[in-house]
């Protein structure tokens, strides 16, 4: 099949979190299978910086944005150590600058306009390239608009016809709210600007957009699924539930060519499930330094790599390092950069016990390496998370991940329970309710085990490495998604010419 991938992040070009890994890893996945993915995102500040690996193509957009015609260029390149192709989306003023779609904590006042210019741009593309496609994946609210670009512009052109969209959701939190004059950018008619469609609570919803356009919704794991028609939709819970027969869950994976221990270059020692306690050892030791910490083998070392955002659960984070800093003999690494309040909490700990509190406050995927190898365990008390990759990282590189149970952690992290154990199943452990207490109480047994019951610790430490979280079935579920979405277009599309 011909899948177009749109996404505003693609690593290793552009990334803020793991809707990158996705888009990088998910085309590759679709290719290995023997699909023909294509993958189109902006050509950020970073890209046009590489132009010697990309080639400018002789497509120029004239896109209408409100009363003005905006000019883009495509460029073309491909995903690194593949022949996937990536179509960059080239219009200096809304993509060359420093980051991807903010500064200093404020949204770019446009984004709006960036990503319908954007939506637009890729709808097209498909004319102007001539592009083969069967199905367009859509992530996240930034392609939003192109289900709705699709059914009301585009469907009845040549090429179109028999296209179909999905809509995948990485995060409910985030959803492209506007105010409502931003419905005159999309060029839409404002018809579509009701409550059973384009509108929310006055504003213009481009997620919204995309749930009620698009011929199929899926989210990143069966648990999220479920959470967002009930209390985690962020307002959108009855939209969901009116789509559920159409919503699935499909969990993301890991490409272990990108992310392995054994293999993975930035680390300061390679190691497999065979000789993790040597390997893990020297990344503990190189971890500590690159943080200020002790070199202290014995000491658990708690790992957090994350955006500083609410949604990561950084308040319980805070409130038990509080009480544990001068008291517990842990050591925190903490890589992560976001909202200032938290830059300040952490920054007064790490004052307070630096030989206690590392932190970097940075993007940096070396680093997060580092953290995934060089620490004990791996702390996600998150709110909520959709899926979450941190966590399938640190399984294959031996870190167990201590998780609230929530999306797509609970799908994947299961407690170390006297049952779990017996049965082979834990690989991490586990807490229910948002609470400090609770987190407190799961550290405490996390450190206990790694301490006193070091049988207990490897047993889970291995069962994590052994695990097979690949896209080999999460690829495979996708391809039978999109297949079930053609097939019902073509009955809808036969079933409207008989009536004619
Ligand atoms: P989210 O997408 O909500 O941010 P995920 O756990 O799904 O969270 O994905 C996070 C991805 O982003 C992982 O690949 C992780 O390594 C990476 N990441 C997050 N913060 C940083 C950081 N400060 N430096 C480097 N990589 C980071």
């Amino acid at each position: 099949m011909n899948i177009l991938i749109a996404s505003s992040e693609v690593a290793p070009f552009s990334k803020t979190g793991g809707l990158a890994d996705v888009c990088r890893e998910l085309p590759l996945a679709l290719s290995r299978i023997g699909h023909q993915p294509m993958v189109f995102t902006p050509a950020y500040r970073q890209i046009r910086n590489r132009a010697a690996t990309l080639e400018r193509t002789d497509v120029t957009f004239e896109i209408p944005i409100g009363s003005k015609v905006m000019i883009g260029h495509l460029l073309t390149g491909v995903m690194p150590d593949s022949s996937v192709p990536v179509y960059f989306v080239d219009q200096p003023e809304y993509f060359d600058r420093d980051q991807l779609y903010q500064e200093s904590g404020q949204d770019y006042r446009d984004n709006c306009e960036r990503y319908v210019f954007f939506s637009r741009a890729v709808m097209e593309a498909i004319r102007l390239l001539d592009l083969p496609v069967d199905v367009i994946h859509c992530n996240d609210w930034q392609t939003g608009l192109i289900p709705a670009l699709l059914r009301i512009e585009y469907q009845h052109a040549r090429g179109y016809e028999d296209i179909v969209t999905l809509m995948t959701i990485h995060n409910m939190a985030y959803q492209g709210h506007f105010w409502h004059w931003d419905m005159l950018l999309t060029g839409l008619d404002w018809k579509y600007f009701n409550w059973k469609q384009m509108e929310f609570w006055g504003n213009l919803n481009l997620m919204k957009t995309g749930l009620v356009f698009a011929d199929a919704i899926s989210t990143v794991s069966a648990r999220y699924a479920e959470e967002i028609q009930h209390d985690l939709g962020c307002g959108l819970e009855g939209v969901l539930r009116q789509r559920s027969a159409s919503l699935f869950g499909i969990n993301n994976g890991v490409d272990y060519e990108l992310w392995n221990p054994a293999t993975d270059p930035q680390l300061a020692a390679n190691y497999s499930v065979d000789n993790w306690h040597e390997g893990k050892a020297a990344c503990k030791t190189v971890l500590q330094r690159e943080f200020g910490l002790p070199t202290e083998s014995e000491t658990p070392l708690i790992g957090l790599i994350g955006r500083l955002a609410d949604q990561k659960g950084w308040d319980l984070v805070a409130n038990v390092m509080q009480r544990w800093v001068n008291r517990e003999k842990v050591q925190w690494a903490i890589l992560g950069e976001g909202e200032e309040r938290y830059h300040e909490i952490l920054e007064r700990l790490a004052t307070q016990r630096p030989d206690r509190v590392g932190i970097r406050f940075e993007f940096s995927d070396p680093i997060a390496r580092h953290v995934e190898a060089g620490a004990d365990m791996l702390l996600m008390p998150s709110r909520f998370e959709p899926c979450g990759l941190n966590q399938l990282h640190s399984l294959k590189y031996g870190t167990v991940p201590i998780v609230r149970e929530t999306g797509g952690l609970a799908d994947s992290i299961c407690d170390a329970s006297a049952e779990n154990l017996s049965n082979g199943t834990a690989n991490g452990f586990s807490f229910q309710a948002y609470d400090a207490d609770q987190l407190e109480v799961t550290l405490q047994r996390a450190c206990d085990t790694f301490r006193t019951r070091r049988d207990v610790w490897r047993n889970l430490v291995e069962t994590g490495m052994k695990q097979d979280w690949s896209w080999n079935e999460s690829a495979q579920q996708y391809v039978s998604l999109y297949r079930q979405m053609r097939r019902q277009h073509d009955m809808l599309r036969q079933a409207a010419e008989a009536a004619h």
